[in-house]
């Protein structure tokens, strides 16, 4: 039976600057099952990074979360005490950022670090600490790794400590674990073997995985449903292969067209960009988001907010192009009534 370990519900969050309220995050909901690796996809700004400092509760004033539920093996983690979500995170969810140099402290030794993650989070001896430490190097990946034990950070290359941070994050078995662009910072031959290290421990341990990136091509490899947001808005959702093959928002076809190679259909499709800019933050949030950039752009996506507009099996998207009556103007998109109906 599919256990659902995590669920968002009109999940809200938002920064109190002196110039307003800025809504990072304007009412999400999508779930987590066990085992399973979801993608979270768009550009900068489109509160991505805000939602995973939601969930793990790591957002730092003036950011708050506003409204909405974070269930994590059915308890509200925006109702539970700041020592009970300190106890969860680290034991049951973890998270990893961008940059491993944010995560290791630069004074002491990689050894050091990895032994004091793991006696903060179980009780075993210092004698089992150590050996399980060199077990998570060499799981990471790392060579002679009873030796690099006692290297410090600065003696590792990008990579291995980014492999490292994984290995440990892991390493306590968390029920879910946020990696926040884990590989935007390396090359593709490191990228590449950071994500088969995070597929063997995903496996090894069966931890639930929220990827979060702008590339969509990295988290089609890698996850096996995609959330695509845009200012702070899920515009759609569905698994990998028909958010890639049959995607219904424009959005979400320009990401897809301007992954370098990209083939669709059999052909190699030339690059194209997105036009226009990430929305102001403090817009008005009349109509559709993405209008301004949008080629498809209708009356009524300039009056209404789009509702999601079933596409079927664990497809939706936000985008009036679906409605029933909404005129033909985008060829690609396979229309649904609001009722769901073709
Ligand atoms: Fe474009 Fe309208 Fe769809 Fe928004 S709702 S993505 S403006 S067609």
């Amino acid at each position: 039976m599919v256990y659902r370990i995590l669920e968002l519900k009109n999940l809200k969050t938002s920064f109190f600057t002196k110039a307003g309220e800025v809504e990072a995050v304007r009412g999400i909901s999508f779930h987590v099952d066990k085992g399973e690796a979801i993608g979270i996809v768009g550009e900068s700004g489109s509160g991505k990074s805000v939602t995973a400092l939601s969930i793990m509760k790591l957002l730092q004033p003036p950011g708050k979360i506003t409204g909405g539920q974070i269930l994590f093996k059915n308890k509200n983690l925006v109702e539970i005490p700041n020592k009970e979500m300190r106890h969860i995170r680290g034991n049951e969810m973890s998270i990893i950022f961008q940059d491993p140099t944010m995560s290791l402290n630069p004074v002491f030794t990689v050894g050091n670090q990895i032994m004091e993650a793991i006696l903060n989070h179980q009780k075993i001896s210092k004698k089992e600490a150590r050996a399980k430490a060199i077990e998570i190097l060499r799981l990471a990946g790392i060579p002679s790794a009873e030796k690099r034990l006692n290297d410090y950070p600065h003696e590792f290359s990008g990579g291995m400590r980014q492999r490292v941070i994984i290995g440990m994050a892991l390493s306590c078995e968390p029920d879910i674990l946020i990696a926040d662009e884990p590989t935007t910072a390396l090359d593709t031959t490191i990228q590449a073997q950071i994500l088969k290290l995070m597929r063997d421990l995903k496996n090894r341990w069966g931890t639930s995985i929220i990827f979060i990136t702008h590339d969509l091509g990295v988290a089609a490899d890698f996850c096996s449903r995609i959330i695509v947001m845009y200012d702070g808005l899920i515009m759609e959702e569905g698994p990998v292969k028909s958010i890639f093959f049959d995607s219904k928002h424009p959005y979400t076809r320009g990401l897809i067209e301007s992954i370098p190679g990209v083939i669709q259909k059999g052909r190699k499709k030339r690059l194209v960009s997105i036009n226009g800019i990430s929305p102001d933050l403090f817009s008005s949030h009349v109509g559709c988001p993405f209008m301004p950039r949008c080629d498809f752009a209708m009356k009524i996506c300039k009056e209404k907010q789009p509702p999601y507009f079933d596409a079927g099996e664990g497809h939706r998207s936000k985008c009036w192009l679906l409605h029933g009556e909404a005129p033909k103007k985008a060829p690609w998109v396979k229309r649904r009534c609001a009722d769901g109906n073709r």
